[in-house]
């Protein structure tokens, strides 16, 4: 059982992201997922993703996040959309589009699903499909875009950009309309796991940023009430860091596949915190009383400059695992902070980007 430490007036989790397998037809070489993956043996049973959705929705949490991996590669996933439905929880599902259609989708929308969050990875089939690692990708998912229309849910498109496609993004805006999105996420990498891995291949000039930032801004003016356009910078080009979920434990619970709960998808890979799991805690244990959730909860664990700066409960100092990742130690300063004694590491690594992109290193899956 997790360490029991007494605080006051903690906010119930927002959200929370069930990240029910691991598993994916696709190999995209900015994966989020862990470099050391879950086997299928040690995921979380139907029974007991039903027990972590009936204790959510105890604690608070509002929407839940079916995610991966591919979630589709669970054969129970509409089990756990009706579970979400039945406890009042909004149910959204993070797919690639890749293992199903219309018979699939239309399960899902009577189950009680909400909406559908589909990723691509460019407008262009042939280099979609090469970043995918997954020849056909482009077309299934075209075509999933359309069931998920047909079955009357709302789509939103996400749109992972770098160096090797940011020159289409103009048809990428199209392509959300024609396929009838109402929102589109557009979402540079971010550098962890697979995409810290790659981070030399996709990390983009300033230039090609300036240019991309340029045609959002374009297209939010001329399709105001048409399509919504969420815009995520990459971190390594900002002088101040983004608000990291919104902040250690302040709004969003992840439950991996085996049922560690973590605060974001990249915070198993830090040192000395030991995630407690839905197996052997509860979830209001894990989120009020955690040792792992309450480390960097707030701004009392903050040094300088965070601990001074006028911004601290605005990002809270960054990324946590960025700033493990960059400067060694996740208790610094973001260093993607332009006031962070360790600004320099991202400077090198911007430079160590500027000459031609080298090949992908895929995600594999065993
Ligand atoms: S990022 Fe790509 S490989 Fe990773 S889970 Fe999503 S679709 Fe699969
Ligand atoms: S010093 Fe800390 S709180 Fe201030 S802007 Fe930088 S990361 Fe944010």
């Amino acid at each position: 059982m997790s360490t029991r430490i007494d605080r006051p007036a903690i906010d119930p989790p927002l959200a929370l992201l069930a990240e029910l397998t691991h598993r994916c037809p696709l190999r995209c070489p900015y994966c989020s997922n862990p470099v050391a993956l879950a086997r299928a043996s040690e995921e979380l049973s139907a029974a007991e993703w039903i027990g972590v959705l009936r204790e959510a929705a105890a604690l608070g949490v509002l929407q839940v996040h079916f995610s991966g991996g591919e979630p589709m590669a669970r054969r129970d996933l509409a089990q756990l959309i009706a579970a979400a439905s039945e406890h009042g929880l909004y149910g959204n599902l993070i797919t690639s589009g890749t293992l199903g259609g219309s018979a699939e989708i239309e399960v899902f929308a009577k189950a009680g699903l909400k909406h559908v969050q589909l990723s691509f990875q460019d407008v262009a089939p042939d280099n979609a499909d090469r970043i995918a690692g997954l020849a056909g990708a482009h077309g299934r998912k075209t075509a999933f875009a359309a069931a998920v229309r047909a079955a009357g849910l709302p789509l939103t498109l996400n749109m992972v950009v770098h160096r090797q496609n940011l020159r289409g993004l103009p048809d990428m805006i199209d392509m959300a309309l024609a396929l009838g999105a109402r929102r589109l996420e557009v979402a540079h990498v971010q550098y962890y796991a697979w995409a810290l891995v790659n981070r030399a291949a996709f990390l983009p000039s300033r230039a090609e940023l300036d240019e991309a930032t340029a045609v959002v801004k374009a297209a939010r003016e001329r399709l105001k009430g048409v399509l919504t356009i969420d815009y995520v910078i990459p971190d390594y080009h900002a002088r101040r860091p983004k608000s990291c979920m919104n902040g250690w434990g302040r709004q969003f619970i992840n439950i991996m596949p085996t049922g560690k709960a973590v605060p974001c998808h990249a915070a198993e890979t830090l040192p000395g915190l030991d995630f407690p799991s839905v197996r052997d805690s509860s979830l209001a244990d894990i989120w009020y009383r955690s040792a792992a959730f309450n480390r960097f909860r707030g701004t009392d664990w903050m040094a300088e400059p965070c601990r001074s700066c006028e911004r601290r409960e605005i990002d809270w100092g960054g990324c946590r695992c960025q700033a493990f990742q960059l400067a060694g130690d996740a208790s610094r300063t973001d260093p993607v902070c332009a006031l962070s004694p360790d600004h320099e590491l991202v400077g090198a690594a911007l430079a160590g980007a500027a000459a031609s992109p080298p090949a992908f290193v895929y995600r594999q899956y065993r």
